[in-house]
């Protein structure tokens, strides 16, 4: 099979779950993990009938400063929608989400091989309940019923496994960096769909433009590595199937990482199959232009502009900037002990030397303690020996008496000559004067 005879379309469809206090629409508490079953519930958050829902203004903020990282356009008018669909996870019988007015549209992000990547769209919906299969059951916990979500939907411009890793891993960062998000996968805070097609290899740029006319998402992987083995297994299973000359179908598969494969799930479903309704019991939203700016405003520096900043205010090469900005505390931390830095002459290179190269325990070692640390060997490294030579002989020659002591046996005099020598050296390491005394006071 020659490989290059298709070109991959990769789309992909991120969740993201917020670190809000409260759920998306109900005052109940959004923490799940680790916490007993059923007991973060609410009749809003269960679904029973006559509850009202009333949005969260954090998670509605946080959703847009997410659309702001993403170079999205913010729409001044958005609503809620119901997405209907039946499935025991999910009591009201619907989703609350967003259709045609999401709160952010059209936005880009840049890869290293200066590709943009186009963001259709990023929306704020509410989570599920979780379904707990045994044996002969299913059990269903609805404390993650109704936690804040949001869904991040790129265009299909992913060509190769190396983008979507590279998209997924700035994602991360980037609502790390916000702190909207743990987006800790092993805990399912970050959900990722990658949807794959292939298309005809060609250098015709117009043909580029059409889409094929199949796609294959595979759901709710939380794993990196996980998603680039399904997309590659894709990749080869519809290649196989064109190879064939017959055309894939458009379904829905999950990866299964036992078998080592995707396995067919449904057959897709199209929007028209949810019947999207405006949600009755919440009024659409407008935004002003001012609340807009003013959350534009709140937005920190982001992980790109970091890494820009650092290699000119602080002379590093990329490569130093970017293991220093790759997570904020990192940052943090270095920024703090530059600054502390300053005062005692250690460069932000030195600094950034020994963040890189010395595994440094941020969470023991506060960035005073760290510059201590190297202030205190950058002196000894600064005693140099022909200097330390020349010093000791001087002092030996001024201080006869105690060199006389010392040679009678008094060697507690060392001391005081250590005391001399160190008059010239205030931060050099004792050890290796006295040692280098001692050679001195033999001969
Ligand atoms: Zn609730």
């Amino acid at each position: 099979m020659n490989s290059n005879k298709y070109q991959p379309v990769i789309g992909l469809e991120v969740h993201v779950e917020l670190k809000t206090k409260s759920k998306m629409f109900c005052s109940c508490k959004a923490e799940y993990f680790g916490q007993k079953p059923n007991i973060n519930t609410c009749p809003v958050c269960l679904g029973l009938p006559g509850a009202l829902p009333v949005p969260n203004k954090k998670a509605i903020e946080w959703c847009i400063m997410i659309g702001f990282a993403l170079n999205c356009q913010v729409s001044n008018f958005s609503k809620f929608d119901r997405k209907n669909y039946f499935y025991p996870d999910l009591p009201k019988g619907y989703q609350i989400s967003q259709y045609d007015e999401p709160f952010c549209i059209n936005g880009s992000i840049k890869l290293s091989n200066n590709k943009s990547v186009g963001i259709r769209r990023v929306h704020m919906e509410e989570d599920t309940g979780k379904l707990i299969h045994q044996e002969n059951s299913t059990l269903i916990d609805f404390n993650r019923s109704g936690v804040p979500l949001v869904e991040i939907v790129t265009e299909p411009d992913f060509e190769s496994v190396e983008e979507v890793v590279e998209y997924l891993k700035k994602l991360q960062q980037i609502v790390r960096y916000l702190g909207v998000s743990d987006a800790d996968m092993e805990k399912g805070n970050m959900r990722l769909e990658p949807n794959i097609s292939l298309r005809e290899n060609t250098t015709n740029t117009t043909n580029k433009q059409i889409l094929p006319i199949y796609k294959v998402e595979v759901k709710n992987i939380n794993s990196f590595r996980f998603v680039e083995k399904a997309i590659e297994y894709e990749i080869k299973r519809q290649s196989g199937i064109l190879n064939q000359g017959k055309n894939p179908i458009q379904e829905t598969r999950g990866w299964d990482e036992n078998k080592q494969k995707t396995v067919s799930q449904r057959i897709k479903e199209e929007a028209q199959d949810y019947r999207y309704f405006p949600e009755p019991d919440i009024p659409p939203l407008r935004f002003i232009n001012s609340q807009i700016s003013n959350l534009k405003s709140q937005m920190p520096e982001l992980p790109t502009d970091k890494l820009i900043r650092f290699q000119k205010e602080y002379q590093l090469s990329k490569y130093d900037a970017e293991i220093l900005t790759r997570e904020k505390e990192t940052a943090d931390y270095f920024e703090e002990s530059v600054r502390i830095g300053k005062l005692q002459k250690v460069s932000p290179k030195q600094i950034a030397n020994i963040l890189i190269n010395k595994k440094v325990d941020f969470k023991n070692i506060l960035p005073a303690k760290l510059i201590k640390g190297i202030v205190f060997s950058i002196k000894i490294d600064f005693v140099d020996k022909s200097k330390l030579r020349k010093i000791i002989q001087n002092v030996l020659l001024k201080n006869q008496k105690a060199v006389n002591d010392y040679k009678n046996g008094k060697i507690q005099a060392i001391g005081f000559l250590i005391g001399k020598v160190k008059q010239h050296f205030p931060k050099g390491d004792t050890n290796q004067i006295k040692s280098t005394l001692e050679k001195h006071l033999k001969t």
